[in-house]
């Protein structure tokens, strides 16, 4: 729970490819802009030879430093090396993914040295970065967070999120579906009397994923009756045709292929995703790129119509997941109540367009700007969990806690028996007895696992343990009782037990996951992130320091011209002198160490402060 002296709890949506902030303040959601003015953050990491950047920064130099940037660090959160998608996602990542046992580690290069991460803590900076900036707008320390997943994740996906909180020092006092804090933000878990029971369809369309979940929302819980999506398709394809199309264009004008050149189609993707943002409210922008390519300047117009022609298969694209989403729900369209836009890409007209008349024609929920809603709802989360009870609006909703996906075990026959289906609310406990396959059978094993399909195969084997020394008798006889028990953290609890004989047997599925950060990992890793914040800090005093100096060097070379009565002499010491910073500061490559910038400065201070005192010189 919240602990009010330090402020207040903030909602934290962890995108794969932005992250977004919300706090509730005066009576309503605030989404948080960082310090570029921007509402949303890359969720990017950048590792360079002078200091770590996080968000816009690293997102900024991303082509002059591909292999050290991370991005899609969610994709890889929870997730075993081993996995296919991580083995198919690593193929289009510029940057460096091993296998530690069968946990996905990030290798990159941090100041000269080979620096190892797991997602959990390139996660952990994006969730400080996004703390960091609340704390700058609150003016006060933040701790509790509530902070959003995909509604398809799995235990181990939440858990490692979870994690990720505890690297980066926050207090995660709850893990919400994004489709649900969606329809928190727009308030449809209010009580409606008219009908009971409501059927809410989330559009999430962001920047590499889309998500489609129909949530029933009744008394106060939210049940996810269905997702779909393409965990590939999103606003960085649009980018993508733009690029193709403008390489073609420049091809047609200069007979010059960029397509070779990164930094030159770095710059002109940034062009591109910036006309893209435009022209969802204009019908036409203009690209501007000085010295694009072999010093050429490209200058270009694009309009609405034109730009959905580039996208259009993949717009329709978008529509395909509604039908097997509903199919799944066994649901018609028209027994949706409510359609929610969430997602920066849900912004481009002819995507709300297609998809109202998919519906249609019936009105879209689009009053929050669709990138902010899942950080808005997860900020009014924080705020009742955090005893905001003056909150009128969401007074009388009650979330729960329900299992994501359902748990059982495998049985003999080779499918998997549920024993606490998905979407119960958790703290639960459920046992069934079963018995032995053939006779004088001393041991049973317990294969453990999540998921919705019937072969366990197509599931996640959560883990597996074994039941020794069951009193041999007939085929069919022993009792053997199974209990699955999730807590109040959710942490499961699977056990068995010969009734006869009281021999027990469990497993604590948290702990089975070898993915799993170890107490001790988790320990260190805070540490380390201390450590790196530290870094940080020193790093930004030296560059305030350099640019003191900097700032001062030039500030004398201006005095020293416009003052005639200064002595020859003294003026060329002077004047050498501050040749001498101005060369050093703009010599590349220099391990600028804060001690030499202090040592440059006294000195060149000395030799200054009897003609122009520091004080006046205004800087
Ligand atoms: P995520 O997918 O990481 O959750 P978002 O929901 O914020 O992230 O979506 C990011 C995507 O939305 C990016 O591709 C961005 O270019 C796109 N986007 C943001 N604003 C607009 C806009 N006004 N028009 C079109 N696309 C937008
Ligand atoms: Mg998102």
């Amino acid at each position: 729970m919240a602990t009010k002296d330090e402020g207040p709890a903030i909602g934290i949506d962890l995108g794969t490819t932005y992250s977004c902030v919300g706090v509730w303040q005066h009576g309503r959601v605030e989404i948080i802009a960082n310090d570029q003015g921007n509402r949303t953050t890359p969720s990017y990491v950048a590792f360079t030879n002078d200091g770590r950047l996080i968000g816009d920064a690293a997102k900024n130099q991303v082509s002059t430093n591909p292999i050290n940037t991370v991005f899609d660090a969610k994709r890889l959160i929870g997730r075993r090396f081993s996995d296919d998608s991580v083995k198919s996602d690593m193929k289009l990542w510029p940057f460096k993914v091993r296998g530690v046992g069968d946990k996905p580690i990030i290798v990159v290069n941090h100041n000269n040295m080979e620096k190892r991460f797991a997602a959990e803590q390139i996660s952990s900076m994006i969730l400080e970065k996004m703390r960091d900036i609340a704390e700058a707008y609150i003016g006060s320390k933040v701790k509790d967070a509530v902070i959003t997943v995909p509604a398809y994740f799995n235990d181990f996906q939440r858990q490692a999120t979870k994690d990720a909180g505890l690297i980066a020092g926050l207090n995660v006092i709850r893990i919400i579906n994004e489709p649900t804090a969606a329809a928190i933000a727009y308030g449809l878990n209010r009580k409606d009397r008219v009908v009971r029971g409501k059927s809410v369809l989330i559009f999430d369309l962001g920047g590499g994923t889309f998500d489609v979940s129909l949530l029933n929302i009744e008394e106060g819980i939210f049940e996810v009756k269905a997702t779909a999506g393409d965990t590939h398709l999103g606003g960085e394809d649009f980018d993508n045709r733009m690029v193709t199309y403008f390489i073609q264009e420049f091809n047609r004008k200069h007979d010059k292929d960029i397509s070779n050149n990164p930094k030159a189609v770095r710059r002109l993707r940034t062009s591109c995703e910036r006309a893209k943002r435009t022209l969802s409210s204009t019908s036409q922008t203009t690209i501007e790129i000085d010295s694009l390519f072999e010093g050429i300047d490209f200058h270009s117009t694009l309009t609405r119509a034109k730009f959905e022609e580039l996208n259009m298969d993949l717009f329709t694209k978008c529509m395909e997941p509604l039908e097997k989403c509903l199919t799944d729900a066994k649901m018609d369209k028209s027994d949706v109540h409510d359609v929610v836009l969430v997602g920066g890409s849900t912004r481009i007209p002819k995507i709300q367009q297609l998809l109202q008349e998919f519906f249609n024609g019936k009105a879209l929920c689009k009053g929050i700007n669709p990138d902010e809603a899942v950080a808005y709802g997860a900020a009014v989360q924080a705020a009742i969990m955090s005893g905001e009870g003056n909150i009128e609006k969401v007074q009388d909703l009650l979330l729960l806690d329900v299992t994501p996906l359902s748990l059982g075990i495998r049985m003999a026959t080779g499918v998997m028996e549920v024993l606490v289906p998905r979407n119960t609310a958790i703290p639960t406990k459920n046992e069934r007895i079963y018995t032995t396959g053939f006779s004088g059978q001393t041991i049973m094993t317990v294969s453990v696992y999540e998921g919705e399909r019937v072969n366990p195969k197509d599931n996640t084997l959560l883990g597996r343990f074994e039941l020794t020394g069951i009193s041999p008798a007939l085929r069919g006889v022993p009792d053997i009782g199974i209990c699955f028990e999730i807590d109040n953290n959710g942490i499961l609890v699977v056990s068995s037990e010969e009734k006869l004989t009281g021999n027990k047997s469990k497993l604590v599925i948290s702990n089975s996951y070898k993915g799993r950060l170890s107490k001790e990992d988790i320990e260190r890793m805070i540490k380390e992130a201390e450590k790196y914040k530290l870094e940080d800090e020193e790093y930004k005093k030296t560059a305030d320091a350099k640019t003191a100096l900097e700032t001062y060097a030039y500030d004398i070379r201006g005095r020293v011209n416009i003052h005639s009565h200064i002595d020859p002499s003294l003026k060329k010491k002077i004047a050498d002198e501050v040749g001498k910073v101005i060369n050093w500061l703009g010599s590349k490559n220099q391990p600028w160490s804060r001690e030499e910038i202090d040592n440059r400065m006294k000195k060149l201070e000395n030799l200054c402060n009897p003609i122009f005192p520091k004080e006046v010189t205004g800087n």
